[in-house]
């Protein structure tokens, strides 16, 4: 091994106009991103004590030149959607001189797109970062490290190195307790790269991880990035009531969120459980209204249940659902549009992150369609740079319909759902019927405190530069505060999304219609050569 080495990471910029950016919202709440990068501060744990390291993320700060100059070796990588600054990242580094080692879920899915980095890793790190540091020091500078698939046990796994981040640049920081997911939804590449087994840490290693954010200071929003939280229920139903005392010996320092499926409605032990542990948001892949869609694409488990009901059970454990929608589905049929507007407003989902049906590398999905001939050549990455674009870039198949009526279906959705008034109104239900933990009158009185400086610089915003808006919120600001003042933090939540969601979807349509247009004047075969927004993948 190695005695020393000077380890710079760099985390590829997403594309800023996307549903996970936040664009606009983040300088409101003081910061530059949302989410800290979890995985390469997990990565930076398992590296060699003696090893000094620094991390820069690109979405939050400018790559110093001198940074690669003092580096030994660069480690990047991330997912498809950074895949084009991944790429700029390896040439930069490489044009210093430097060894380039590429890890993450988008070389494990795509090895061959990263041929040009001189170390690749692929798969979980855990069980084959010994072998790479062994060959590091070796000399070796070249390689490619394949670790056996879903075979890491996390129970292992090291405390992240939540020191490496820079705490302002981030509204929240992020843990994770489970990978893989028991279900098989054909489009999802999640049970592709962690298996359908879910893999969980132990209590007391999760609690060592919240001591750690506990200790470096953070407070409030923290996000559990499990893409499906509720995979092993015995498991998270064994760990949540440590969660919950540890909670409350701390006074409830975490206000927390997460992903799940559907099914956590049908159990009301694991509602209420997170309930008390202080989960406020849960983001949940509802995909389509239409049953034989759902069928089709194996999402059975939201299948025989009114999905309105299931969302609102939800909320009566204290968490708004943000949901997933997908647009393209060969099973589809006229009329889609209305039946996801109608299951968006009687499931009083404010926020719904609607894509195009798109085909990641290594799903089920992408090898039905490779059978089929239906594939693009450049699926992965378009003709003009576009890469893992679920809301514009999707479609990158030949679909079963006229594209031109999905990406009429997918522009008539958006402008229904996310014109100010149905947006707030399905917002003043949903906020209305939250049924928050009462934590207590001194906590609400302290979290009301921390955040007033963030409450006044959004209100101002609304009030002056966003006239469109600002009578539905302060409405239902004073609404909330009367009817259910534990809800309120809930309205800020909803605002500030509306202030990127509103531009973001009009952009959407307005690119979708372009393409219309574009089919329409070539008669109907054209691809598109609109420049698109990237949006990142989503699963549960
Ligand atoms: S989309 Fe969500 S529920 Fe479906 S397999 Fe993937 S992680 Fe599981």
């Amino acid at each position: 091994m190695a005695d020393s080495c000077n380890v710079l990471m760099i985390y590829p910029k997403f594309n800023p106009r996307s549903f996970w950016s936040y664009d606009g919202a983040c300088e409101l709440l003081g910061a530059k991103y949302p989410a800290a990068p979890l995985g390469m501060i997990t990565l930076a744990a398992m590296l060699p004590k003696s090893w000094d390291i620094r991390l820069v993320n690109r979405n939050t700060e400018e790559l110093d030149p001198a940074d690669l100059d003092w580096a030994d070796m660069v480690m990047t990588g991330g997912m498809l959607a950074q895949r084009p600054d991944c790429m700029k990242v390896i040439e930069l580094a490489q044009n210093r001189g430097k060894a380039v080692v590429i890890g993450g879920p988008d070389v494990t899915s795509s090895p061959e797109a990263y041929a040009d980095a001189d170390l690749r890793v692929l798969g979980e790190a855990e069980n084959i970062i010994d072998e790479f540091i062994a060959a590091w020091g070796r000399g070796e500078r070249s390689g490619l490290f394949e670790s056996p698939r879903f075979q890491v046990d996390v129970t292992k796994t090291p405390i992240p190195r939540f020191d490496l981040l820079k705490k302002g640049h981030y509204i929240y920081p992020t843990v994770q307790f489970s990978r893989g997911c028991p279900f098989m939804c054909e489009f999802c590449d999640i049970i592709e790269l962690y298996g359908r087994v879910p893999r969980t840490k132990m209590p007391e290693q999760m609690l060592a991880e919240l001591d750690r954010l506990y200790e470096l200071g953070w407070r409030g929003h923290l996000d559990f990035v499990d893409d499906n939280l509720i995979g092993n229920k015995k498991a998270v139903k064994a760990f949540l009531p440590h969660l919950i005392e540890w909670q409350k010996k701390h006074k409830y320092p975490f206000m927390l969120s997460t992903e799940a499926s559907l099914n956590l409605a049908d159990d009301s032990q694991l509602l209420e459980l997170m309930k008390q542990a202080n989960f406020f948001a849960v983001f949940v892949g509802i995909e389509s209204a239409d049953e034989e869609t759902l069928v089709h694409t194996q999402k059975k488990q939201n299948t025989r249940r009114s999905i309105p009901e299931s969302v609102h059970r939800i909320y009566d454990a204290g968490m708004f659902v943000a949901a997933g929608f997908i647009v393209g589905f060969d099973t589809e049929k006229g009329g889609v549009a209305n039946s996801l507007i109608s299951c968006i407003e009687e499931s009083r989902i404010p926020i719904a992150n609607v894509s195009l049906l798109y085909a990641l590398a290594g799903t089920q999905l992408t090898r039905r369609l490779e059978r089929e001939q239906r594939l693009r050549p450049d699926y992965e990455i378009d003709r003009r740079g576009n890469a893992g674009d679920f809301a514009l870039a999707g479609l990158n198949f030949e679909p079963a319909r006229p594209r031109r009526d999905i990406l009429g279906d997918f522009a008539t959705v958006l402008t229904s759902i996310y014109e100010s008034k149905t947006y707030f109104a399905r917002a003043r239900r949903m906020v209305l019927s939250l049924n928050r933990i009462n934590l207590g009158f001194g906590i609400q009185l302290r979290d009301s405190w921390l955040e007033f400086d963030k409450f006044i610089r959004i209100m101002w915003h609304i009030s002056r530069h966003r006239p469109e808006m600002r009578g539905y919120v302060w409405r239902l600001l004073g609404e909330c505060m009367i009817r259910n003042p534990r809800a309120v933090r809930a309205v800020m939540t909803m605002s500030l999304f509306y202030l990127f969601l509103g531009p973001l979807s009009r952009m959407m349509v307005e690119v979708a219609e372009a393409q219309i247009a574009e089919i329409d004047a070539a008669g109907g075969a054209v691809e598109s050569v609109i420049p698109l927004p990237v949006v990142a993948a989503t699963a549960a």
